[in-house]
Parts: C-alpha cells; sequence; structure tokens
C-alpha cells in the first residue's frame, strides 16, 4: 500500500503530526519499533503498579477555556478538548540553592514577588528582562542562535539569580549544555514560569490513549512492533521505507520523529552528506513508591530543582550521575479531587551517557543500585527524609531510554543543533519532534503539528 505520509515513531510528536494529518484525510501511517506508543514519554507497567516515562508535569498549563497559549492552540490544532488532557494544576514548586529558595506557582505574580524580596537589586532588570521576553518571536523557524546567557546578563547582573532562573529552564529543555539558545529560553520561560505546571490524574497514558483512538478514528494506520531500517530515495527524494521484517512501505512525504542522526543514518547510501551529532544531555531517575502520600512526610512541592552550588552545572558529567544537582517531583502534589492511589517521589539527575552504555550487563544492576542510593541521599537535604516509607522502587538510566527509543546516547533532548525549519537533505523527509527544536510534551505535539501544517498540508 502507498501512503500520503508514512511517520516514524508514535511519541508525542509522531502522534499529533499524525491526527493533524488524517484529519485532512491524509493517508498516514504511523511506524513505531517499540511494543507501545509514547516514547519519552510512555508508560508500563510494574509490579502491578503503574508507571509514567517521562512525566514530570506537563507545561504551558492553561485554565480549561482559555484561548490564548501553547495548549489551547494545540487543543484546537487537534480538534481535542480540554477533558481529553483533563490538567490538574500544580499545587507549588521551589528553586534551591545554597542560602536562597524561589518559589512559585502558576499565578507568574508570586514568582516575580519571591525574586524582589530575595533580590531586591535586580528586580528592575527582572522586570525589563521578563518585558524583552514578551516581545520576542521565539517560535519564527527562521531564527539565529543568539546566546541566552548573555541576554539575561544585559539584565541581570546577579549570577546567583541567573542560575536560578536557568536551572529548571535547562533542566525541563535544554539540549545544549551550560548555555542555551535565547529562543527556547524564552519558549521555557513561558512554559514554566509564565503558565506553569499541570498533570492529569491517570498520567500520560491518558493523553497518549485518546491520541491514538482519534488518529485511528479520522483512517489513519498505526503500527507497533514496526521499526524502520531504510529510508530509499531517487534524485533526491524519499520513496519508501524498508522495516526490520524486510517489508517495504512507499509514501509520498516521510516524517521522521526518531533524531536527527537516526534518521540520518537510516538514508540508504548515495543521498548528500549532512552533519547531525547526537547530543549527549542524558540522565538517571530514581522512582519510590511510598506507603503514604509526600505532604504526610511534610513534603507538599510539586516540583523541587535544586543546586547543591551557586553555579549551576548543566552538561555531561565526568562521573555516572552529577549529584550535585536534580529535580525531585512529587505526582502526587497536584490539585486533585481525589489522592493519588500510592504516594511517589521521583528524583532526576544528570548522568553521563557512555558510562551507562558501557557497563557490562553483570555490574548494571548493582550500579543502578548503587547510583540510586546516592541519588537519594543528596535529594534528602531539600525534602523530608522518606527513605523508611518506600515500598517499592524502580530506576531508568540513558542506556533505558536508548533501548526503549532509539536515542543515541539516550539523549532527552536531542542534537544541541535543531533543524528549526525540519528539512533534510531529502526533499520529502522532514524531522519533528525532539530535533526540530520544540522540546517536552507540548513542545513535541506542537513541532508534529507546526512540521505538518508547514510542509504537507501547503
Ligand atoms: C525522564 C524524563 C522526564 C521527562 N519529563 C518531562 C516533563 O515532565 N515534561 C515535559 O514536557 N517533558 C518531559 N520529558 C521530555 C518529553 O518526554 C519529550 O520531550 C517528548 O516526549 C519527546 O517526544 P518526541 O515525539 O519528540 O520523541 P520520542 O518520544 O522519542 O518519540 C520518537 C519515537 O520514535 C520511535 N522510533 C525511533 N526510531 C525508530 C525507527 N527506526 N522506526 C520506528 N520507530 C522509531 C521511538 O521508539 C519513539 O517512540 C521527559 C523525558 C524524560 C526521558
Amino acid at each position: 500500500m502507498k501512503y500520503d505520509t508514512v511517520i516514524i515513531g508514535a511519541g508525542m510528536s509522531g502522534l499529533s503530526a499524525g491526527v493533524r494529518l488524517a484529519y485532512y484525510e491524509k493517508k498516514v501511517c504511523i511506524l513505531e519499533r517499540h511494543t507501545t506508543i509514547g516514547g519519552l514519554n510512555s508508560f508500563y507497567r510494574l509490579r502491578k503498579r503503574n508507571y509514567d516515562v517521562g512525566l514530570h508535569a506537563i507545561t504551558n498549563y492553561a485554565e480549561p477555556g482559555t484561548k490564548q497559549g501553547p495548549l489551547s492552540k494545540l487543543l484546537r490544532q487537534l480538534r481535542m478538548t480540554w477533558e481529553d488532557f483533563d490538567l490538574r494544576p500544580q499545587l507549588r514548586s521551589s528553586i534551591v540553592f545554597p542560602d536562597c529558595r524561589l518559589h512559585f506557582t502558576n499565578q507568574f505574580s508570586v514568582f516575580v514577588d519571591q525574586v524582589a524580596a530575595a533580590f531586591p537589586s535586580q528586580i528592575d532588570g527582572f522586570r525589563r528582562l521578563v518585558q524583552r521576553i514578551a516581545e520576542h518571536d521565539a517560535l519564527n523557524l527562521d531564527r539565529q542562535v543568539v546566546s541566552a546567557r548573555q541576554v539575561v546578563s544585559e539584565y541581570i547582573r546577579d549570577p546567583l539569580l541567573v542560575d536560578m532562573i536557568f536551572c529548571p529552564l535547562m533542566f525541563y529543555g535544554s539540549a545544549t549544555p551550560r548555555d542555551m539558545d535565547f529562543s527556547q529560553f524564552v519558549i521555557m520561560f513561558k512554559s514554566i514560569f509564565h503558565e506553569g505546571f499541570g498533570r492529569p490524574f491517570e498520567g500520560i497514558r491518558l493523553i497518549l490513549k485518546k491520541l491514538v483512538r482519534h488518529f485511528r478514528s479520522l483512517g489513519g494506520d498505526l503500527r507497533l512492533r514496526a521499526g524502520v531500517r531504510e529510508i530509499s530515495h531517487t534524485n533526491g527524494r524519499a520513496t519508501s521505507v524498508t522495516l526490520d521484517d524486510g517489508t517495504e512501505i512507499e509514501a509520498d512525504n516521510i516524517l521522521s520523529s526518531a533524531g536527527a542522526a537516526e534518521t540520518l543514518r537510516m538514508i540508504s547510501p548515495g543521498s548528500p552528506p549532512v552533519k547531525a551529532e547526537p547530543g549527549d544531555i542524558s540522565f538517571v531517575e530514581s522512582i519510590s513508591v511510598l506507603d503514604c502520600a509526600p505532604a504526610d512526610l511534610g513534603h507538599r512541592d510539586t516540583i523541587v530543582f535544586y543546586s547543591d552550588s551557586p553555579a549551576f552545572h548543566y552538561e555531561r558529567p565526568s562521573e555516572p550521575v552529577d549529584l550535585r544537582s536534580g529535580i525531585i517531583c512529587s505526582p502526587n502534589n497536584f490539585d486533585y479531587s481525589e489522592p493519588l492511589e500510592d504516594g511517589r517521589i521521583r528524583i532526576t539527575a544528570l548522568a553521563n551517557p557512555h558510562h551507562w552504555m558501557n557497563l557490562p550487563d553483570d555490574q548494571y544492576v548493582a550500579e543502578k543500585d548503587r547510583w540510586n542510593d546516592r541519588i537519594i541521599d543528596s535529594a534528602v537535604k531539600h525534602i523530608p527524609e522518606f527513605r523508611s516509607h518506600v515500598i517499592d522502587t524502580d530506576v531508568f538510566t540513558p542506556r533505558t531510554i536508548r533501548r526503549f527509543t532509539g536515542h543515541l546516547n539516550g539523549c532527552v533532548y536531542g542534537a544541541p543543533e535543531k533543524f528549526v525549519n525540519g528539512q533534510t537533505p531529502l526533499s520529502n523527509l522532514f524531522l519533528c519532534g525532539t530535533d526540530q527544536g520544540f522540546l517536552g510534551i507540548v513542545g513535541a505535539m506542537l513541532s508534529g503539528i507546526t512540521i505538518a501544517n508547514r510542509h504537507l498540508l501547503k
């Protein structure tokens, strides 16, 4: 069978692009190598409990019915409803550095007041930075890369405040170490500080299942266990994909969410060479299931971003895990109408992918346990001691991410250099998702929609 578009990958971006194209009656097939949907944002069941892979919080929170902003745009473009996402707002999050703590909620004024109280000499500059952010067109696909640290330092002189602002923005959306592109900074600033966090009561599976149901109801085909091995081409145009089992599928266009380096490696020999280096920013995540709610232990924050040193280090660590900083997320601490089934504490820290990829199999499990203990040791400096309440644990590493998504280096935010306009050396092969450049859950969905609109629905 021949399709209008074949989409590689059933993560957030691939599924969103699929819905958008199927809505316009395009014949679309999504091919996914894994046995399930979701990619970096999937879900699984382990020892009779449900887990999310990559959900701390959905950024860009908006109250149901809101007309402006990325979330309402996304829902409109996908013809989905606020109920399909069922988002509940965060309670409160914190950025914790030595001797300084800033809280923020989904009300931006709370953050402004916190900055004013903790950094009175910087508040005027901070307000001018907020104005600059409001005026910047971060979604311009023809944008130039500009250092965000350079721009921010024009407004804020105190390095501690600079790093406290960068910490959550980089943790939740920087493919580059130490600094980020100013447009990406603006996207993340708005999505975290202006709009804030929400989470569906049932976790990410709710949104994923709605997307798939919607896609199929519009006539789309979704094939699992259907990894793409090769993309064939003639005269600068992709013609078909070959699956791992040798099946060939023809398509007028191909849209890949597998990553830039990963996709270019699939192109059969003879295409013009284009450089795409995979990134190496990855994480280890420790998930503890508790016999009580974190609030019962006195922990009410939704997310805590911490750094034990005044200078925030965001780069591939030389150690297996960077214990100097991390993210502590409690999925319980959202504004639900009823409590979640069990208590959870998720702790995420930067990891060295090369260490985890190269470990011999017989050392891997012991190494995960060892570093899990150390990650928790460093996190309990910032939240109440919870270890006597742990009834189950799961840990994943860059190696897990590589295994289940195919991302080289188990890289979460993709290549440092993005393909912002989605184009590749083949005129009808496009990229969406992580390596197009819109990151995170909402970013990936908007990326799928944007590239579908720009190149496949003209
Ligand atoms: C631990 C963790 C926590 C996170 N927390 C958050 C958070 O709280 N909030 C947030 O907004 N974002 C979060 N993210 C990031 C977010 O999950 C991702 O940015 C987003 O899901 C990326 O979606 P994507 O579609 O671009 O890519 P992916 O999800 O990677 O989708 C690509 C898909 O392509 C498939 N694939 C690859 N190669 C092939 C092939 N050859 N053939 C067929 N299929 C193939 C993969 O299996 C995968 O399913 C987190 C990520 C992680 C890992």
